[in-house]
């Protein structure tokens, strides 16, 4: 039987993790995130399955080695939570492509929704106010998007961009064909409306910073359904005070460990950034939502069990993250 330690559970996940578990495999789901005070629920383990919000640090890397953990199994793209360095043996599948319709639709709705100001529209007419002063937004058609990272959410997200009627300039350092290149600084400048799609690293830690705010069009519309830390979040904040931009839409936030995914609603948030950007109205937060589909779900669900599968009947991973990726 192959155990698997299943953090940071969600009851839609379990649902869909129980309906593609195979009969050699059994998981323990709990509820609690995977950090060097929880990493010894993974004990008696072979596989731990994380999340993006687990900390898989050189410590907890360590710790899974002592317990003869072999895989850890992330169910989902971006690995840049864990140590690589410090694998020492430990392998790592993650699922590279699950949905990116899913992504690119919930920057694109992000971006109607701030730009049409129906987040407003929808609290007034429940109020029965069904006055329109405020409401004004400006046609997509015509605009410029600039798309920050052309992989497979970027392109999906360039696609449905191209459908109306923007033009596009992006920034990668793949280009790929078919697509208008500039540089980083360029795009800042000159989009109307940019959307961030590449993966956190060392070059793109905090690329919309102080610096690129201040290119920006005061009417531009930023959106980033990445990884938080690609906006350095108190540099965002002034630059919303300053109104060097119109608006921002975040599903991702550089400190969401802890808050995203839970409900807080009867707590005191204690992220003095978090509450400012919560308490502005041109900003739009979701809560790492992006992913959340039914489609997405399952092709996570059935990539992470292929990947348990095949590592441990063939000794081979397909999507494995090594410490060159
Ligand atoms: P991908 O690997 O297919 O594409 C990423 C692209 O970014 C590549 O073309 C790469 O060349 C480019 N890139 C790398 N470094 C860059 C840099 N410094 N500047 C600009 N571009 C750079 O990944 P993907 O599947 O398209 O996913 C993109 C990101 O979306 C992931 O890294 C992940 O962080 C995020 N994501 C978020 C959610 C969510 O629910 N919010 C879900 C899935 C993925």
């Amino acid at each position: 039987m192959i155990k698997i330690a299943f953090f940071d559970t969600k009851p839609y996940e379990q649902e869909v993790f129980e309906k593609c578990c195979k009969e050699n495999m059994e998981i323990k789901f709990m509820e609690h995130k995977l950090n060097r005070s929880t990493v010894d629920s993974a004990k008696g383990c072979d596989v731990v399955c994380a999340f993006v919000n687990d900390i898989l640090d050189t410590e907890v890397m360590k710790e899974l080695n002592r317990l003869g953990v072999k895989l850890i199994a992330m169910r989902c793209a971006g690995f840049n939570n864990l140590d690589l360095n410090a694998l020492d043996g430990l392998r790592v599948a993650r699922v590279p492509a699950y949905s990116p319709y899913a992504v690119a639709e919930h920057a694109i709705a992000m971006l109607l929704i701030l730009n049409r100001k129906i987040h407003k529209a929808y609290n007034r007419t429940r109020e029965y106010n069904f006055s329109l002063n405020g409401l004004t937004g400006v046609d997509l058609h015509g605009k410029t998007m600039g798309v920050v990272g052309t992989g497979t959410i970027g392109r999906v997200f360039i696609d449905i961009c191209r459908g109306f009627g923007l033009k596009i300039i992006a920034y990668d350092p793949y280009p790929q064909p078919n697509i208008e290149y500039t540089d980083l600084d360029t795009l800042f400048r000159e989009s109307d409306f940019i959307s961030l799609h590449c993966p956190l690293t060392d070059d793109s830690y905090h690329l919309a910073n102080g610096r690129r705010f201040e290119m920006m069009k005061s009417t531009a519309i930023l959106i980033n359904t990445s990884r938080g830390a690609l906006v350095d979040s108190g540099a965002l904040v002034e630059a919303l005070w300053n109104k060097q931009l119109r608006a921002v839409a975040l599903d991702v936030y550089e400190e969401e460990a802890g808050y995203f995914f839970e409900d807080c609603s009867g707590e005191v948030v204690d992220d003095a950034m978090l509450q400012l950007l919560v308490s502005m109205p041109n900003v739009l937060i979701t809560s790492h939502q992006a992913f959340l589909t039914e489609e997405a779900l399952l092709n996570i669900a059935s990539t992470t069990i292929n990947n348990i599968e095949e590592f441990f009947t063939e000794g081979k991973i397909t999507h494995e993250v090594t410490a060159k990726s």
